[in-house]
């Protein structure tokens, strides 16, 4: 068959190969990006979604408005003002199929073939590939400890004028990485500087660890930077805080923005499933909400430290990483001593000999991949599979 030219530079990820192998019997997985399902809230879910035949039931099965089901708008509006989102109505955000959607309709929107995307080095593979398919160039800024280096990304800024800069500022995907406080300050004066867009993606920001949330959002922040908030779009999601099932994400942006992208959406899925929304805005309504991120930002800490305890135990200063403070995902990087392995899918081949899956970093570059990291999550097994799974990855190293 002859397909799209536009289907050209686009692999199917290694990520997605390896998955294949996952079925096999035995197999412990620190490579998926799923929550765990364990940890839904099944009673809350099914109540809100009775509640929304029984009271709502032409608008929970009939079409609805692209932008969203109107109630859902509002309980999200105030979902994110309660976070510390100011000035933020209904109006100001669309409903989306996923946050994955959004990214598809920033693409749409924004991406001609040969312009240029800055992304993190690494970020999300998903959004590599999607804005890739609309032809983007994507240009890599690096990241330390503290997230994207600013002083580099500036300077990407200023040589490239990209059409927009993709970030995921709080725990990303894969890195783990929480970017100052400070740094979210200069992104968005840097924002303005140049007049550039930043897409944050927020997936994890509700997964902190402990008891002090991480920096404001720079959704929060862009209040306190006069004109900052006219180049920001923000991408916030129900998967990893209540169920990835749902297909509920959602936007805020300028509203031409937002115009354009809901034009866009109409003609790929005509609006969010408003089964979905409805049983969302129950939910949300349902003030179940705090309990529930309580609980899973509990059980991923615990997660996360019988994880970091494992991997210094098993596999000492042959891998170097920053314990992460939120989110799903640790990520490592060789260092070699002792002779050991610094390349990470060799590792993940033989940890998959052992018993045990992870992915290497790799795939997730658009550019100069760092071959020596590997990602791991924590979420869905539990510590005595961490414990195990760790300890085959210290016989495979
Ligand atoms: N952004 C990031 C950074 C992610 O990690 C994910 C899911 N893995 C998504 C977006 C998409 O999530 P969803 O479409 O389920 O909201």
């Amino acid at each position: 068959m002859q397909f799209a030219d536009r289907l050209n530079n686009i692999e199917t990820s290694a990520i997605r190969e390896l998955f294949k192998l996952l079925g096999k019997p035995g197999i412990i997985s620190f490579a998926g990006g799923f929550p765990d399902s364990a940890l839904f809230d099944v009673e809350g879910v099914r109540a809100a979604s009775l509640r929304a035949l029984s009271e709502t039931p032409g608008a929970a099965l009939q079409y609805g408005a692209t932008e969203g089901y109107q109630p859902l708008r509002e309980q999200l509006a105030a979902f994110m003002t309660g976070k510390g989102a100011r000035d933020l109505a209904a109006e100001n955000l669309i409903v989306t199929t996923g946050s994955q959607q959004a990214l598809d309709l920033l693409g749409k929107t924004l991406i001609s073939p040969g312009d240029k995307v800055i992304v993190e080095g690494p970020t999300f593979l998903a959004s590599i590939q999607c804005f890739r398919l609309y032809g983007a160039e994507l240009i890599s800024a690096p990241i330390d400890g503290d997230g994207v280096r600013t002083d580099a990304l500036e300077r990407l800024i200023a040589e490239h004028r990209p059409k927009f800069v993709y970030l995921i500022p709080t725990f990303g995907n894969p890195s783990g990485a929480l970017l100052s406080l400070e740094r979210r300050r200069q992104v968005l004066e840097m924002a303005v500087r140049h007049e550039t867009l930043i897409v944050e993606d927020d997936p994890y920001g509700d997964l902190y660890f402990g008891a002090d949330p991480p920096p404001p959002s720079l959704l929060n922040l862009s209040a306190g930077v006069p004109a900052s908030r006219a180049l920001l779009a923000h991408c916030g999601s129900l998967s990893k805080v209540l169920a990835p099932g749902l297909r509920v994400g959602w936007m805020v942006a300028p509203a031409e923005l937002l115009d354009k992208a809901s034009m866009c959406k109409q003609f790929s899925d005509a609006h969010t499933s408003t089964y979905a929304q409805a049983t969302a805005a129950q939910y949300l309504g349902s003030g179940r909400m705090p309990a529930t991120l309580a609980h899973v930002r509990a059980v991923y800490a615990e997660r996360a430290r019988t994880m970091g305890e494992a991997l210094r135990r098993e596999l000492g200063d042959a891998i170097a990483f920053t314990p992460p403070r939120g989110g799903l995902f640790m990520w490592l990087r060789l260092t070699g001593a002792g002779g050991k392995v610094t390349d990470g899918s060799l590792l993940a081949q033989r940890a998959l000999e052992e018993g045990v899956a992870l992915v290497p970093g790799a795939p997730f570059f658009c550019a100069q991949p760092d071959k020596a990291t590997l990602r791991l999550s924590f979420a869905t097994a539990d510590g005595e599979q961490i414990r195990a799974g760790v300890a085959r990855l210290g016989q495979a190293i």
